[in-house]
């Protein structure tokens, strides 16, 4: 199998925040693996635009060391560097003064597609919108990609959205959300909606519940500050993991095409029902011999900010009434480990008798690591002795299944990044559906500061707090192990 690449016409892409953290790590190794794979031609003018002072030579530099240390050894002739930096330019330039835009301007070609990149904190994005308007950069080729937090709750999401469409439609606004940019992510959509086998069974009539797990081993690390003004829910939990259940819920989309998918995705986010506060548990970690606890990151050490979250959450139609969707998401886990897991009801009868005992099927998604996907599939356990069953899995990892090329696959940030080239706003966040996500998350999170509920504290290194187990052993489910 050899993975197909087109080759995209000439473009000019501009990182606002060229040198900032996620530049380093995600977009310009991303761009330079694009680069190699031969995507870009001749003529592609990649821009760094931030606020240090440095030229096109010291940029190049700036760039050539970080794709050494966070390109995870992708493979390039040598040269390939050399190669890339010569895409490479840089323009000192201030989002909230005059400096650099003039010289941003001039480096601008027409007739061509043009990116803006806004690897910038929030804060800034409105200034950059009315900076690229007033120096004659915000036209019908412009695109713009914006980065998250979109905001910390409906009105701050708003005052974005409002501010970007002063200047440009929301078919020129890029949402990102790198969870959709995953390979197995975009899976689950050929699964369902590639094959008559699943889909029939999609409902609450034969699913009993979907769990979603998101799990990281790390904790927030040098991020506290950021990090504790947020929290799970507000940076995990109402951006990926919604779009995640949007994606295994909604309905199927007419057509694989930008409006039609994300008009079904926010179906799902207004059909969400409100979440009972015995329907959330909040927690915390620890500190673990030398590793430090959640509180010794951040400025307050009496913060109530939770670094894990479970939630039990309903959707309230045709489809799914009955059906519990299971999310949890936190730092400091036994794993790194993010699935889906569809748990198909037992079957109405055993005609094997109690001692057989009662089994269902299980699809797992796995998101990371080994991205990939299980069915849990009942069959007869081997040798004498009468009809005991087991479950084995039918296990589809991905590298093992259609080879090296698969370990090829585009990463999130590659794809996102082309398909901004490309004007493909399939898996990319509309305002309305972030809009609808705040709406929902809202009225959770004030629920918990007005009754000034506190985290649970958790052990570094477990699956979270008890209580998270207990939100599923009370309805009779549990909660699939966190493991890598
Ligand atoms: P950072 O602080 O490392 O970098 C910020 C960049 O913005 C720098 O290049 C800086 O020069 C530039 N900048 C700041 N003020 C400016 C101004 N007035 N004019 C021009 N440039 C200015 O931040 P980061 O970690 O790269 O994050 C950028 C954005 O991406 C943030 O919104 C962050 O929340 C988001 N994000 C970051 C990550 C990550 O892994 N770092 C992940 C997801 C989202």
């Amino acid at each position: 199998m050899v993975s197909r690449v087109i080759p995209v016409d000439p473009f000019d892409l501009v990182i606002f925040g060229g040198t900032g953290d996620l530049a380093r790590r995600k977009i310009l190794p991303a761009l330079f693996r694009r680069f190699c794979a031969g995507q870009m031609q001749e003529g592609t003018r990649i821009i760094g635009a931030a606020r240090a002072e440095m030229d096109d030579v010291d940029y190049r530099a700036f760039v050539a060391e970080a794709l050494i240390e966070f390109n995870d050894g992708h493979g390039c002739e040598e040269g390939t560097i050399a190669a890339f930096q010569r895409i490479l330019s840089y323009v000192t330039l201030d989002a909230l003064g005059e400096n650099g835009w003039a010289d941003l301007a001039a480096k601008m070609h027409d007739g061509r597609v043009r990116a803006f990149y806004f690897s910038v904190g929030p804060s800034l994005f409105g200034a950059l919108a009315e900076k690229l308007h007033e120096h004659g950069m915000a036209d019908s080729d412009t695109r713009i990609v914006v980065e998250k937090p979109f905001g910390r709750d409906l009105s701050t999401a708003k005052a974005l959205n409002r501010a970007l469409a002063d200047h440009f439609d929301e078919g020129q606004i890029y949402r990102i959300d790198h969870y959709l940019g995953k390979e197995t992510v975009q899976n689950l959509m050929a699964i369902r909606f590639g094959n008559m086998l699943f889909e029939p069974l999609w409902n609450s009539q034969y699913v009993d519940h979907i769990q979603i797990t998101v799990a990281e081993t790390v904790g927030v690390g040098g991020r506290g500050e950021y990090y504790d003004r947020s929290g799970a829910m507000r940076d995990m939990v109402q951006n990926h993991l919604m779009q995640l259940l949007c994606l295994i819920a909604m309905e199927p989309p007419a057509k694989f095409e930008p409006d039609s998918v994300r008009d079904e995705k926010l179906k799902v986010i207004r059909a969400l029902d409100e979440v009972l506060p015995d329907q959330i548990v909040r927690g915390q970690y620890l500190a673990e011999g030398d590793k430090p606890g959640y509180l010794d990151h951040v400025e307050t050490t009496d913060s109530t900010t939770e670094s894990f979250i479970a939630l039990k959450v309903h959707i309230s139609n045709w489809r799914w009434a009955g059906t519990p969707f299971y999310l949890r998401t936190g730092k400091r886990l036994k794993a790194r480990s993010s699935e889906i897991a569809v748990v198909f009801k037992a079957t109405p009868h055993s005609i094997f008798g109690p001692e057989a005992g009662r089994h269902r099927n299980i699809l797992t998604i796995r998101l990371q690591p080994n991205e990939g996907i299980d069915l849990d599939v009942t069959i007869k356990e081997p040798g004498p002795g009468g009809m005991r069953l087991i479950d084995v899995p039918l296990d589809m990892t991905f590298t093992e299944a259609l080879g090296p090329d698969a370990e090829d696959v585009a990463d999130a940030y590659e794809r996102l990044i082309m398909d901004v080239v490309r004007g493909n706003q399939t898996l990319f966040m509309r305002g309305d559906e972030v809009e609808a996500a705040w709406a929902w998350t809202d009225p959770i999170i004030a629920g918990w500061e007005t009754r000034g509920d506190d985290p649970i504290a958790y052990e570094s290194g477990s699956s979270g707090p008890e209580e998270a187990l207990a939100l599923m052993h009370r309805d009779g489910r549990k909660w699939r192990e966190v493991r890598a």
